[in-house]
């Protein structure tokens, strides 16, 4: 297994809408993804990661909420998720991203969800339902496969703060 690369916002793999993995794409390969971004999530921490934020256009997410002596045994890999049903009932969440550093937004989410997904190793169908924190968590992450960051739900004003601050934190020494 291998920890991969965290790509940052603004980046257009970010930015795209995933596609759908393909039949003929199940078996190992995929399989081996989705644990390399366990462990990238693992490593960084996080609670969730869409191959998007490793750069892979692809529907691909895993998510865990689990911590402490806990930790992984909440993982979910998930391929092609949907969410099949959700709840009207909502949650507000002060929500963070591996892939939007030191920016923390309130977003409203549906409070219970069920997902529908594939299997990377086999491609079979899983169903889950999902409440409060991992309901939330999955809807974060799946905005990164419709290409939505949470930079996106902030102001304008707000953004242009955020990428110029970043801009200053990545440049060189010398040139801040
Ligand atoms: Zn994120």
């Amino acid at each position: 297994m291998a920890v991969l690369p965290i790509i940052t916002a603004p980046h257009p793999v970010l930015a795209a809408r995933a596609r759908e993995v393909e039949a003929d794409e199940f078996g190992e390969d995929l399989d081996r993804l989705t644990r390399d971004m366990a462990e990238t999530m693992y490593a960084a921490p996080g609670v969730g990661l869409a191959a998007p934020q490793v750069e892979d256009g692809r529907r691909v997410v895993v998510i865990d909420s689990s911590s402490g002596e806990e930790r992984g045994s909440r993982l979910f890999r998930m391929v092609n998720p949907v969410i099949t049903k959700k709840s009207k009932e909502t949650i507000d969440w002060q929500e963070t991203c591996l892939s939007v550093p030191d920016l923390e937004v309130w977003v409203k989410r549906h409070k219970y969800i069920t997902v529908e997904w594939q299997d990377p190793l086999t491609g079979e169908k899983r169903e889950q339902d999902f409440e409060e924190y991992e309901a939330v968590i999955c809807q974060h992450e799946f905005d990164h496969l419709q290409g939505t960051v949470l930079l996106d739900r902030v102001s304008s004003f707000k953004r242009g703060r955020w990428i110029r601050k970043q801009k200053k934190l990545q440049a060189p020494a010398y040139a801040k």
